[in-house]
């Protein structure tokens, strides 16, 4: 196929969100030698426990190997959920009710986060609870969703209403599904726009955000805290480690329990808004039922499509890419089978192997890592909470308990990604026609 009829003339292989909000290049400034606190990592972790910091009066440099925002939080599908990959269910059945309710309180305080920084910052990103439709991939998906959310909305309180496939196209023009799920109070943003703010305001505040210093090492102990940079060294109280997808094997016991994995995003070219109207009538973020999901949701500010699948694949070119997101998109919606498509982008999540997020302090070193395609609200609350510990205020997260697991052998490098990505396509297509012996998948991310 020729690469004029898979892109646009003015295609672009990068995220759609770079248009409006492109890192730039903080260029010439130079990291102080001596600061109360350092972080690694200038996404949304970083910058949310930047901002908290320098709000109680701490000295605060943000220090990134690349430009700032050259990481996942601003390539993401901008999603505001509260989910994990294990459900409420699963997690009071293997842990018991309150831990359950524990962690899906502060995944619902993750999500009030962003909107308090949002609102409170004045960042105009397009914040909005648009709600989420998740399509059931098969009738047992279907059931299984409706009783997760039932046991879900009994202890937490968290509406839903199932939609029952003859009514689906109420929310969006497929037949691909078995009907699905609406949370109305899920949300959505343009996450370009949401971390430049951030950046702004922390820079605003005082913080020193240095770019292309990448942190090559990290020794001493609590208080007294040496980082080796590529712009020399400095001496911190305190070090954060917000590095999640991208995170080096140099920080190795942190690179042996975070998993690296490339997701894929791609950006349509402009159609009718009438159209638009039509495929996506309540302009909801849609999620499918499968672990490994595809994803589609209406650009916040153009007449497109943004949408994404392929998790953990390996896709090498630009090309392999938008063909391999194309067929996502044909199957959702046959008749965009050809539509051109005028971004196409790679970023880099972490997942875990126990599939939850951690924050924790190791040998001084403070870190929130893991969010498993969760992290915009995640990282933006853990962020606050692992600043709220090093200025002594706050209680233990429920996601801070000390235990952060890795496998033997393991030192960082993801090559069984793929292979996970395909036990788990098979474990929900088998799902789907023998329901009774597979352990229940949990709806996606986001
Ligand atoms: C395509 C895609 C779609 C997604 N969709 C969603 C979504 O809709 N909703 C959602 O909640 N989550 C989503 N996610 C996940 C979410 O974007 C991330 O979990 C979140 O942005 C992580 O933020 P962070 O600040 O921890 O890390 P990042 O934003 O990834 O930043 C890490 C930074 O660390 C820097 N770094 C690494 N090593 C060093 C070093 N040695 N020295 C200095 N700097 C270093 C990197 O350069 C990078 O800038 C998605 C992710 C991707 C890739």
């Amino acid at each position: 196929m020729a690469a004029s009829e898979l892109f646009t003339p003015d295609f672009k292989n990068q995220p759609y969100w770079w248009d409006r909000a492109a890192p730039q290049p903080a260029a010439g400034i130079e990291p102080p030698r001596k600061i109360d606190v350092a972080i690694i990592g200038s996404g949304l972790t970083g910058l949310s426990a930047a901002r908290t910091l320098l709000a109680a009066g701490r000295g605060v440099v943000v220090l990134d190997g690349e430009d700032p925002g050259y990481g996942a939080s601003r390539r993401n599908a901008g999603y505001l959920g509260r989910t994990l990959k294990k459900s409420f269910p699963e997690l009071m059945e293997a842990h018991g009710r309150e831990h359950a309710i524990a962690v899906y309180r502060e995944l619902d305080a993750a999500l009030q986060t962003v909107r308090a920084i949002v609102a409170e910052e004045r960042i105009e990103c397009h914040e909005v609870r648009c709600g989420r439709f998740i399509g059931a991939t098969s009738p047992a998906h279907y059931a299984q969703l409706a009783t997760e959310l039932e046991i879900t909305r009994r202890h937490l309180g968290f509406e839903y209403h199932m939609l029952p496939k003859s009514e689906q196209h109420r929310e969006m023009a497929t037949d691909i599904y078995f009907g699905g799920a609406v949370i109305p109070d899920l949300g959505a943003l343009h996450p370009g726009l949401y971390h430049a703010g951030l950046l702004d305001r922390v820079q605003s505040a005082g913080g020193i955000v240095c770019g292309r210093t990448a942190v090559n090492r990290i020794a001493g102990e609590s208080g007294r805290i040496e980082l080796a940079t590529a712009a020399g060294a400095i001496v911190a109280r305190d070090v954060i480690l917000a590095t999640n997808g991208y995170t080096p094997r140099a920080f190795s016991w942190h690179a042996r329990r975070v998993i690296p994995f490339t997701a894929y995003m791609a950006a349509t070219e402009p159609l009718p808004e009438a159209l638009l109207a039509t495929l996506l009538p309540n302009r909801r973020t849609v999620i499918d039922s499968n672990v490994n999901i595809d994803f589609v949701r209406p650009a916040p500010d153009s007449p497109r499509l943004l949408f994404g699948g392929a998790t953990g694949s390996n896709l090498a070119s630009p090309e392999a890419i938008g063909r391999r997101l194309r067929a996502i998109l044909g199957r959702l919606f046959p008749d965009l089978a050809t539509l051109r498509l005028s971004h196409a982008w790679t970023g880099r999540c972490a997942g875990t192997f126990d599939l939850m997020p951690h924050m924790g302090c190791r040998d001084g070193i403070w870190y929130g890592l893991g969010y498993n395609f969760a992290g915009v609200p995640m990282g933006s609350y853990f962020g606050v909470r692992i600043a709220e510990r090093i200025l002594g205020r706050e209680r233990r997260s429920v996601f801070e308990d000390g235990r952060f697991p890795s496998v033997p052998l393991y030192t960082g490098n993801p090559w069984f990604v793929p292979h996970a990505m395909r036990y788990f396509d098979w474990r929900d297509r088998r799902f789907a026609t023998r329901p009774a012996r597979v352990p229940a998948p949990t709806p996606g991310t986001c």
